[in-house]
């Protein structure tokens, strides 16, 4: 059972998730709003220009999908919507707060309290357990360390891990270290929950698991989610899909 405030259930269907791509939302609910992002890495001679002037708005209530091939700046993007990177240009606004007007530690505490984020190679802390990594973001917040365990325990057990939280991430397979990533982003119940490839090392059970739980927990009224993804079992989640390619978003960016 989640010990969370968000009722889980079960769902028997992906296609029960599926709203209209045609949604008609308000200009006020943006829960992400990019304008003219670029991002260059490198210095001069070893530039990439990753990002080309990207607009996107992202919708609250809705799990939008980003795709396109390999390199074409999609990790890239969402570093720069979660805070995680500078863009070179442009302005970023997440949960009606412009990112470069928050400081360094105003940040860290935005991210911390509404931005979960589920990296490609998962990021898990090596010297912590399962339960202690899946508590972080319950610990940063203030919450007690025994009930943000406690909390963390029930997490894993959603995501089919309760024998595996006294376990470290060199102990675990790539799949159970996936979703330990996936039970930490969860757990504070993010009004933003991105995810990179969230999906990509778990078996068929286990994908329809998690995305039943993302969509559960984190697709809500004043909630968003994005996935940047490659497998099509997900696409059956998405309430909008967004196509990069080449540092630009080719279709989707605005509805
Ligand atoms: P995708 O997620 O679509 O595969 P990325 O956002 O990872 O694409 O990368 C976009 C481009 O930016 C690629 O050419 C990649 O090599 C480059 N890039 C990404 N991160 C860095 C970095 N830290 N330093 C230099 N180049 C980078």
């Amino acid at each position: 059972m989640l010990a969370t405030s968000t009722t889980v259930e079960r769902v028997s269907s992906p296609a029960a998730h599926r709203s209209p791509l045609t949604t008609y939302r308000s200009p006020t609910t943006a829960a992400v709003s990019c304008e003219g992002v670029t991002k260059e890495f490198g210095a001069n001679g070893t530039k990439t220009l990753a990002l080309r002037g990207v607009d996107l708005r992202v919708e609250s209530g809705e799990l939008t999908l980003l795709v396109g091939p390999s390199g074409c700046g999609k990790t890239t993007l969402i570093s720069i919507v979660a805070g995680l990177l500078n863009p070179t240009l442009g302005s970023v606004a997440v949960l009606g707060s412009e990112l470069a007007e928050l400081s360094g530690r105003r940040l860290v505490e935005f991210r911390a309290k509404n931005i979960g984020f589920v990296f490609q190679q998962y990021n898990l802390l090596p010297a912590l357990s399962a339960a202690e990594n899946t508590a972080v973001p319950l610990i940063i917040n203030g919450w007690a360390r025994a009930k943000a365990i406690a909390k963390a325990r029930d997490m894993l057990a959603t995501v089919g891990l309760e024998k595996r939280s006294n376990s470290y991430p060199a102990q675990l397979s790539g799949g159970e270290q996936q979703r330990v990533a996936i039970a930490r982003a969860l757990i504070h119940e993010p009004r933003l929950l991105v995810c990179d490839e969230p999906t990509s090392a778990l078996d068929a059970q286990s994908g329809q698991t998690v995305m039943e739980l993302i969509k559960q927990v984190a697709v809500q009224p004043g909630r968003a989610v994005i996935i940047v993804t490659h497998d099509s079992r997900v696409f059956d989640f998405g309430d909008r899909i967004v196509e990069m390619s080449d540092g630009r978003i080719t279709a989707g960016g605005k509805p």
